[in-house]
């Protein structure tokens, strides 16, 4: 049903990924929502990936938090608050303002964000508030910090697409940011001189679109960018004019890579052959026009901060920077990584990009909030804030919109923290997550959708996250939250907001006090934005200053915020390490999926999404599988000194040699055994104390089953007592993955439970003469589920078993042609899922390519239709075309 009042067609942005996508939502008469992209927001022009895409799918209501909660019983708001500032005020009067934190998200709209801040660092008085985002680019903030003196990214997404030369370092760009790769894709249709270069350990769907691929040894990126510094200087491609005027500290930084100039010695200490390692110093030194993207494979490292700097060293030595299709560019992994920033939403910052270390800084900030104190040194970043909360510095902690069981490192030890500290607050939207089973107090927020406010693009770009759907329940938004604690521990007046535009009015007010071109971040002009105004704001790129000026770019000629007003070049060094052991000899690497967003609590919803790699995996070379006795689809044990998890083994040529590749987004509740950071060493960048989460030692073994099953219900399937499950939504219901390490006692009874069937239920049963078992219920004529066991994988058409949930039930004669598994030859099978968009799958695919006509991603989307709406699977389609599957599938 369409909400009274609420407009249709409501232009808000996509929650998930730092390119920060236009969206238009329309609710429905039939109370589903149109989701479309918006033409004219400037970050993707109308283009959305499979996950913006999918949106409406998973603003489903099931397992919603909808009210307070106090120790699981349910709360009134007021009694639930109340509560809150008793605690935090009693730690704070017994043991001082550091024994309270919060730990918020990069999910926060700027609003909830900067209130979050001002509560703790103006009116707490401490600075122990960190964000997840610390677990995104916390090193790319300290890079830019140390050598432009502010944390500013010089350029804009034009830049990606004017450069004749576009590196991408540690950047799944095809998967992770999928539209800003296909603006990528679309200028180099135009311009096919135009030369993409991926810099990653792993062959991924990004570079199999790229013309040159450098397969660095995991951490190598330091040692190869000094090598290019100094071949910079050798082939004198050094802007002397702008290093000169602009820089200090080029001479250290020259001598800190000379040794690298030595190609050999680089190809040793990055890995690479001698022949792409000339090809790319003879590319970057010749190419005026170069832009440098970096994202996690840069910033989750123990030298991400200086991997950051080796970077910046380089074009701030060429002057490629600030000015069209040139300059280092970090992405951003969530929607408002950025927004987070410029509230000071990082412990080691202050509001509005100014520094808790400066006192001039803290004296702006205290006396524009008429705070009663402020944070005079910074707090504790994530890891050790929870390690403060382990050992009970940290009395009451209160996270939003995040799930950090899941998402930090050395993740049972986040939940032993948990369970040790004395009161946790929790505000999610959902009632289940993995970190909510810790609260003593849950906090229904608001989501996607029902809140409104903005985030911040990693162009810098300001954009409206409008509400379409009214707020669920109690549910209500956090800065509302924050600001009525805010009250309650007596600070009325500095909360007393009336709106969003309230709170952001404020923010744009700070950013512009005593400002005067001396820090980069400044909105001043949009601090007088009356209500209307800020609703209508259409997307806007800082700077936006009182007087109106603002700036496309930065840097172009120097004024960088250090006190010379001169960027740094920074003398780093290799500091890389080999972690593997004799007992744990791989390295693993972890990251994102194409279709799935950080730890499943939105993406996990929808059906389509769960369908393109619905379980948990690790991918591993296939000569190291070999000497393993590890074969296709075989379940692993990965093992670090911190944790293990039970993956399903992806058996590929892509992987490198001697590494495994892990996704992180498995949770409690989706997979028996596959909360991949409780395998990460909490192992830190000590500049950024950004987790290094790309490379840890961990051993590999084949897992002992000795049955595996597969499920498909129209329930939620009841997996207990299997030693391995993944759960995932299908159309019509649920899939699962089973596996144990011992036969089920009563293999009937388990059937039963698996497919939470009544007595009543009607059970078709067939056991070959190899022992399969196979089982399909029915109710009053409708299909309930189905499960197939076997003594190793299980040889089923996944595709075929899903659509049983949805197909028409077949009458009661042909029932037992479910029990195969198989389409008929009438209904050929799809295969692995490889476009969401148009349900297209690799079989599919591999049928038209069979055909005339038929050659190419173009050729395919022709027949099929896939790969022509977002893009996000062409890399897959060329990879079936080269017969060299980016995703390899397990059955
Ligand atoms: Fe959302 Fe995809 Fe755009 Fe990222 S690229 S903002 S996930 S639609």
């Amino acid at each position: 049903m369409e909400a009274a009042g609420v407009p249709s067609g409501t232009k808000t942005t996509c929650p998930y990924c730092g390119v920060g996508c236009g969206v238009v939502a329309t609710p429905m008469p039939d109370g589903t929502v149109g989701i479309a992209g918006d033409t004219q927001h400037p970050a993707n022009f109308g283009r959305l990936c499979s996950k913006g895409s999918a949106l409406a799918e998973t603003l489903i209501p099931d397992r919603r938090l909808l009210h307070p909660a106090i120790g699981g019983r349910k709360a009134s708001w007021d009694e639930a608050l109340d509560l809150v500032a008793t605690r935090f005020r009693a730690a704070i009067d017994g043991y001082g303002p550091d024994s309270v934190a919060l730990y918020v998200s990069g999910q926060m709209l700027t609003e909830d964000y900067y209130v979050a801040n001002k509560l703790m660092k103006g009116f707490v008085g401490s600075a122990n508030i960190d964000t997840n985002s610390r677990l995104c680019m916390a090193s790319s903030v300290a890079g830019h910090k140390r050598a432009f003196g502010s944390d500013t990214v010089p350029g804009t997404y034009d830049d990606l697409e004017e450069a004749d030369l576009l590196i991408l370092v540690g950047s799944n760009l095809a998967w992770c940011h999928p539209v800003l790769f296909q603006r990528i894709l679309a200028a180099k249709a135009l311009r096919p001189e135009m030369t993409i270069v991926t810099i990653d350990p792993r062959e991924t769907a990004t570079s199999a679109q790229s013309d040159l691929h450098l397969p660095i040894r995991g951490d190598g990126d330091v040692a190869l960018f000094l090598g290019v510094l100094a071949h910079l200087e050798s082939e004198g491609a050094i802007d002397d004019a702008y290093a000169g005027a602009h820089t200090t500290g080029l001479d250290a930084a020259l001598a800190a890579a000379r040794p690298y100039a030595h190609l050999g010695l680089l190809a040793k200490a990055t890995g690479l052959d001698t022949d792409r390692l000339e090809t790319f110093l003879r590319l970057f030194a010749l190419t005026t026009k170069t832009v440098t993207v970096y994202s996690q494979g840069v910033n989750q490292s123990a030298t991400g901060t200086d991997k950051v700097n080796a970077i910046l060293n380089c074009h701030l030595a060429t002057g490629r920077i600030g000015r069209p299709g040139m300059g280092p560019f970090s992405v951003t992994g969530q929607p408002n990584a950025m927004g987070g920033r410029e509230v000071g939403g990082l412990a080691n910052q202050l509001a509005a990009h100014m520094e808790i270390s400066d006192p001039a800084h803290r004296a702006i900030v205290q006396g524009f909030w008429k705070a009663p104190t402020i944070a005079e040194e910074a707090g504790l970043k994530a890891v050790d804030l929870f390690e403060a909360v382990l050992d009970g510095r940290i009395r009451a902690l209160w996270i939003i919109g995040t799930n950090p069981v899941d998402s930090l490192p050395d993740a049972d030890r986040v939940k032993a923290a948990l369970a040790a500290c004395p009161f946790v607050v929790v505000s999610d939207i959902v009632e289940d997550t993995d970190t909510m089973a810790f609260a003593d107090v849950a906090l229904p927020a608001t989501g996607w959708g029902e809140k409104d406010g903005t985030v911040t693009n990693s162009e810098r770009r300001i954009s409206r996250q409008r509400a379409f759907l009214p707020a669920p329940g109690e549910a209500r938004p956090d800065w509302w939250a924050l600001a009525e604690i805010g009250k309650r521990l007596g600070h009325a007046e500095a909360f007393d907001y009336p709106n969003a535009a309230a709170i952001f009015r404020e923010h744009a007010a700070l950013s512009g006090t005593a400002n005067e071109g001396t820090r980069d971040f400044d909105i001043g002009g949009l601090a007088d934005l009356g209500d209307p105004a800020y609703e209508a704001l259409a997307p806007v790129r800082w700077p936006l200053r009182r007087n109106g000026s603002g700036a496309e770019r930065f840097f172009a000629d120097g004024g960088f915020f250090t006190p010379d007003r001169r960027a740094k070049l920074l003398p780093v060094t290799d500091r890389r390490i080999d972690l593997t052991t004799p007992e744990r000899p791989f390295l693993l690497n972890t990251g994102r999926i194409r279709d799935q967003w950080h730890t499943m609590t939105r993406t996990g919803r929808s059906p389509r999404l769960s369908a393109h790699m619905p379980e948990p995996f690790c991918e591993i070379h296939l000569e190291d599988a070999s000497a393993k006795g590890i074969a296709e689809a075989d379940l692993v044990e990965v093992a670090s000194e911190h944790g293990s998890a039970i993956l399903r083994a992806l058996v590929t040529p892509r992987a490198p040699r001697g590494t495994l590749f892990a996704p992180m987004h498995w949770t409690g509740e989706f997979a028996s055994k596959a909360r991949i950071n409780a395998l990460v060493p909490p192992r830190v960048d000590p500049v950024s104390g950004q987790p290094a989460s790309k490379a840890l030692a961990v051993s590999v073994e084949k897992l002992a089953a000795t049955w595996h099953g597969f499920a498909v219900s129209t329930e939620r399937p009841d997996p207990a007592g299997a030693d391995y499950f993944a759960l995932a939504r299908a159309p019509g219901g649920w899939r699962v993955e089973l596996a144990g390490l011992a036969a089920p006692a009563d293999p009937d009874a388990f059937a039963r439970q698996v497919l939470c069937l009544a007595e009543t239920a009607e059970i078709l049963s067939y056991i070959d003469g190899t022992g399969h078992r196979r089982c399909a219920a029915f109710a009053d004529g409708r299909f309930l589920g189905a499960l197939w066991m076997s003594g190793g994988p299980v040889a089923v058409s996944r595709a075929y078993a899903v659509s049983c949930l949805t197909g028409a039930p077949p009458e009661s004669a042909k029932r037992f042609k479910i029990l195969a598994g198989r389409t008929g030859a009438d209904r050929p099978d799809p295969g692995a899922l490889v476009c969401s968009c148009f349900g297209v799958g690799a079989d599919d695919i591999r049928r038209a390519l069979a055909g005339p006509d038929c050659a190419s991603v173009g050729d395919v989307g022709r027949h099929l239709k896939a790969g022509t709406n977002c893009g996000s699977c062409r890399s897959e389609i060329q990879g079936l075309i080269d017969a060299k599957p980016v995703v390899p599938e397990p059955v």
